[in-house]
Formats: structure tokens, C-alpha cells, sequence
């Protein structure tokens, strides 16, 4: 079921259901503490819960939460995006072939690499925004299309539903790391995908105060595996870091407006400077992905990649800010600055990176909620302009 946006703000607030616990109704899911659950008889705890590493009633409330803003039938929260991304490569064997768009977040390329390689998958890096790309290196031992779109940092496009179709086509499941627009501006799985990831860490949370992820699934057989995997492995999200998320989602939609609302702005304002040479922004007219991003999403989010005239300038605008944080992360309602050539994609190789544009010359700006003329001024300063 997709999510429609005059409803997706009520589920921020109330996706996961009227709190009642023990007739307390309180407006605010409690912090459940607790590492253990009391059992009434044997084989029958009476609540559904018996240990936190498993199940927790703030996780679960969470978890509800998170699977109605995406329209899924599940959603498990861990305690980073990279545990959900490691979480779901555990459901692959040695052999598998695993494609995926080759600009990507930098520890997913670091995760396919260090343990993807070691458990024996074969991994193809291709540009996903062109299906003829897929379609050469696609074959009967693929099991999954891993995308980012927007990617990171490029801010490519990628069709969604036509992804599908090519997975499909084989029996591959079509994996969307969807942190970048949340699911405030686009659901994926009702676009055909099979498999969601979020790193909570970034928009969903949106404070820039804690780390965690998530896989949204709408299959339950694989969801069930998945629950079976993270049970075992142990890497469940802890109840206070999903009080912190669940009260940053309540924010949700208002962050995400204002935020693409500066974004907006900003975007056409650098493309007007001297000194920038390249504004990547798929709510920009002239953005390659422009139209299919359209058609998929409902915005185009608050992440801007540009490029400006020189190294010395690029590394001039990071130590120069002042509003503005050089610092990794994004999505969180204070802007950051990240230089992704050393700090984001360091693990990168370096022909991949010359090859998607990762230059010395690349920044990676996270629009929070600032006064806008406060961001611009903070931008001219920084440069010596
Ligand atoms: C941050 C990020 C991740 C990893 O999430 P963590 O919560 O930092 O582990 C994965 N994908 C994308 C697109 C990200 O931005």
C-alpha cells in the first residue's frame, strides 16, 4: 500500500497504534528498560515479549511505526544502517551474484568489499540509473539490484520500477537504501521494490543525536528470516535509542518540507556563483533524473553535491563555515558540510571515483532548517568571494 502524503503526517504521530500499556494510555511510548520479560507458565510469557535482544515493546512500537510510513508488512530497527545492511547480506550464499549501482554510500561499498567478497559473493558496481548497464551483467545467479536513489554523492536517478522488473525477471530481489528522500517523499516497495533499508541515523531521526537502521520488507517469509537473523546475531536496536527515534519521526514531515524548501533555494543560488562549477540536485532543472525522480517521489529532498573551482577553494568553504558543520552525517535539522573524496568515500578506489566525479573539488552540503540568507552568507564567507 503506498503512502499517500496528506496521510503519511498522521502516521509519523500515529503509525504505530494507541499506546495502552497496562491501561496507563500514556501520549509518549514509555522507554521499556528492561532486558528480560516474566514468564506466566512454561511456553507462555502473556505479553509476546521474553528478552530485549529479541523483541522490546519501545523497539516494537518503533518498528510498527517505521513500517507504516513505508507501506510495508514488516520493519526491524538495528542498531545502525550499516547492521541492517549487514543484517540483509546474511541472507545470501557463496556464489550469489549481487548488482549494484557503483556511487553509493561509502561504508556499503566498504561492507560488499570486505565482507561481501569474504563470504563469497560476486559483486557488479554498474551505473543503475541506465537499465542497459543492468542488463549486461544481469544473469540466473542474481539474487539482488542494490540501489541508492538519489545516490550518494552523485545524486543520480534511478527508475525504481524498472529495477524491479529486471529483478524480477530472474528471481532477484530489488533492494532501495532509501535514506536519502525517507519515506516522507518516496516508498519504494509500492513501486515494486522488495527490500528498504533506512539508516534512522540520518533524516528519520533527523537531530543528529543517535545512530540506527532499518529494513522494511513487504514479504513476511522474509521478514521472518530476517527476525531470525537479527535474534541471533543480537544488533536489535536498544530501547532508549528508539525513544529517540520514534520522537524525532513525529517531526517528519515538517523537517523534511522546510528542509527541501532552503534546499531549493540553495541549489539555484550556488548554481548562479562564480566559483561553482556543478550543482547536483535532482529538484534542479537540467538534472538528468529530473523527470524519473519525478515520477517516482514526491520531492526531491535536501542533499546538494556541488562542485567548486579549485581544491584549495573546496577545502577553504569547509574550514571557513561557521553556521554551516564540517562534519559527516546528514539528514539532521543542523546543515553539514562533508568533503566525500576523504571523509564519506575514502574506501572508495580511486578510478571509481575519478569515473562518478568524487573529485578534490566535491562537496556534499546536508540542508538543515537555518535561516536561509544565514546559509548563503555563511557559504561567501567561508569562500573568500
Ligand atoms: C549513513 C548511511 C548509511 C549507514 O547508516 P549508519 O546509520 O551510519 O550505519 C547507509 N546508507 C546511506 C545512504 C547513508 O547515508
Amino acid at each position: 500500500m503506498a503512502c499517500k502524503q496528506d496521510d503519511i503526517n498522521t502516521r509519523c504521530i500515529h503509525g504505530g497504534g494507541r499506546i495502552n500499556t497496562d491501561g496507563l494510555r500514556p501520549i509518549s511510548m514509555p522507554i521499556f528498560q528492561t532486558a528480560s520479560f516474566s514468564h506466566i507458565e512454561p511456553g507462555h510469557n502473556g505479553s509476546g515479549f521474553d528478552y530485549t535482544r529479541e523483541s522490546n515493546p519501545t523497539r516494537s512500537y518503533l518498528e510498527k511505526t517505521v513500517a507504516s510510513l513505508e507501506g510495508a508488512a514488516d520493519a526491524i530497527a538495528f542498531t545502525s544502517g550499516m547492521a541492517a545492511i549487514n543484517t540483509l547480506f546474511e541472507i545470501f550464499n557463496p556464489g550469489d551474484h549481487i548488482i549494484c549501482g557503483d556511487d553509493l554510500y561509502g561504508g556499503s561499498v566498504r561492507l560488499l568489499k570486505l565482507i561481501g567478497e569474504k563470504n563469497g559473493l560476486n559483486v557488479s558496481a554498474v551505473s543503475v540509473e541506465d537499465p542497459e548497464e543492468i542488463k549486461k551483467v544481469i544473469n540466473k545467479n542474481t539474487k539482488a539490484i542494490y540501489i541508492e536513489t538519489p545516490s550518494n554523492p552523485m545524486m543520480h536517478i534511478t527508475d525504481i520500477r524498472v529495477c524491479a522488473q529486471l529483478a524480477h525477471e530472474v528471481g532477484a530481489l530489488l533492494v532501495v537504501d532509501n535514506t536519502f528522500l525517507s519515506p516522507y517523499f518516496q516508498n519504494p516497495l509500492s513501486l515494486g521494490a522488495d527490500v528498504v533499508i533506512h539508516s534512522g541515523s540520518k533524516f528519520l531521526s533527523g537531530h543528529n543525536d543517535t545512530i540506527s537502521g532499518f529494513i522494511c520488507v513487504s514479504d513476511t517469509e522474509l521478514a521472518g528470516k530476517l527476525r531470525l537473523l537479527t535474534k541471533t546475531i543480537g544488533n536489535g536496536l536498544a530501547p532508549f535509542d528508539a525513544w529517540l527515534v520514534q520522537r524525532g519521526i513525529k517531526t517528519l514531515g515538517v523537517r523534511m518540507e522546510r528542509q527541501q524548501e532552503n534546499a531549493i533555494e540553495l541549489a539555484s543560488w550556488l548554481s548562479s556563483l562564480d566559483f561553482v562549477k556543478k550543482v547536483y540536485y535532482p529538484g534542479l532543472a537540467g538534472h538528468p533524473g529530473k523527470e524519473i525522480n519525478e515520477a517516482q517521489a514526491r520531492g526531491a529532498g535536501s542533499m546538494i553535491s556541488f562542485e567548486v573551482d579549485s581544491s584549495e577553494r573546496a577545502v577553504k568553504i569547509l574550514q571557513g563555515v561557521k553556521i554551516i558543520t564540517f562534519a559527516e552525517s546528514l539528514g539532521g535539522v543542523e546543515s553539514l558540510i562533508t568533503y566525500p573524496l576523504i571523509q564519506t568515500h575514502a574506501d572508495v578506489p580511486s578510478e571509481r571515483r575519478e569515473k562518478l566525479g568524487i573529485t578534490d573539488r566535491l562537496l556534499r552540503l546536508s540542508v538543515g532548517l537555518e535561516n536561509i540568507s544565514d546559509l548563503k552568507n555563511d557559504i561567501i564567507n567561508a569562500s573568500g568571494n
